[in-house]
């Protein structure tokens, strides 16, 4: 009876105490080390490659408990000490080559205080110098004077990566996020008369969105609405389960997994917009696809499509015809 009513509770509106339970162990991580760093090429704003450092940090867990995240098993329970962050930028620059941006993901909000403390602030900025753009994320409704006041501090520039994940109005509520597709205009709109850039991040199958063609339409959607609001770059990332409660929403008929054909299709379209760059997250997206004949060279296309920026012949294979 008593997990009925918990299966209830999670269909209609799962809140964090829904979400916490449901949780596999997070990993042991070392607030002195980031839990991974790599160089990557993405393009920039003017479809040129820039070489890429990202460090990701080991921090304070994000306050808000989306529903579809699984960032946390890569953070700390208790705030994050202060200094560690800068520990953990030198370890990581000490064994990555010299780039033009970096990104510092911290599996939370750069500008929460409580996951990177101030005090840091400025060993930040000293250690960032040499790169011409600086990206980090941030809640939307976590933007506010410090993101301009840094800002002004880096020899580069600031672009902030905010998680919009969808503008669905039934979905967007129950993921936990206590964001609206407004909270996310406003943010985009302070953040751009301030000069600082912006991407998003777009989800392609959020739980609670079941149809797959409807799922591409909210996607494509989502990826307009944010360029509309002035982003400069939408990343889109299928949704993964692998947290707990996402594996119980599956088991409920609440999420289905994306397929590679729905990623093709909504990158395609979004590219095609001409907007601004579409990225696909194409980390681990094995799960996309069951085909082993023509898995390899479909995830190939995909990321030569986020390095061109170009639209690029489609793989036919007996699976997708
Ligand atoms: S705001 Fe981002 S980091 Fe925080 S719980 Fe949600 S998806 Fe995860
Ligand atoms: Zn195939």
């Amino acid at each position: 009876m008593k997990w009925n009513t918990a299966l209830i509770s999670i269909r209609s509106m799962p809140d964090s105490y829904d979400i916490k339970k449901l949780r596999p162990e997070r990993n042991k991580v070392n607030p002195e080390i980031p839990y991974h760093f790599l160089h990557e090429e993405e393009p920039d704003e003017h479809g040129n490659l820039q070489q890429v450092n990202t460090i990701f940090l080991t921090g304070k867990e994000c306050a808000f408990e989306c529903t579809m995240c699984d960032l946390w098993k890569n953070t700390l329970t208790t705030l994050t000490p202060a200094g560690a962050i800068l520990k953990q930028i030198d370890y990581a620059l000490a064994r990555l080559p010299k780039a033009t941006a970096i990104k510092l993901y911290n599996s939370s909000n750069f500008f929460d205080q409580k996951a990177i403390p101030i005090s840091d602030y400025p060993g930040i900025i000293d250690r960032l110098q040499s790169y011409k753009k600086v990206i980090v994320e941030n809640h939307p409704n976590l933007c506010g004077n410090a993101c301009v006041e840094f800002n002004e501090k880096l020899g580069g520039t600031l672009e902030i990566a905010m998680g919009l994940e969808t503008i669905h109005p039934d979905v967007l509520p129950k993921l936990n996020k206590k964001l609206t597709p407004e909270d996310f205009r406003e943010a985009t709109g302070f953040l751009g008369r301030n000069k600082i850039q912006m991407r998003a991040f777009i989800l392609l199958n959020p739980p609670f969105l079941t149809d797959q063609r409807e799922n591409i339409e909210w996607t494509f959607k989502t990826v307009q609405f944010a360029f509309e609001c002035g982003v400069d770059c939408c990343s889109i990332i299928p949704t993964r389960p692998g947290n707990g409660i996402m594996e119980v929403l599956k088991q409920m008929g609440e999420y289905v997994t994306p397929t590679l054909d729905a990623l093709e299709e909504v990158f395609e379209r979004s590219l095609a917009l001409q907007q601004g760059r579409v990225l696909v997250d194409t980390w681990d997206i094995g799960f996309l696809s069951d085909c082993p004949q023509c898995f390899e060279a479909r995830k190939h296309r995909l990321e030569q499509m986020n390095l061109t920026q170009q639209f690029q012949q489609p793989i036919n294979c007996n699976c997708n015809y």
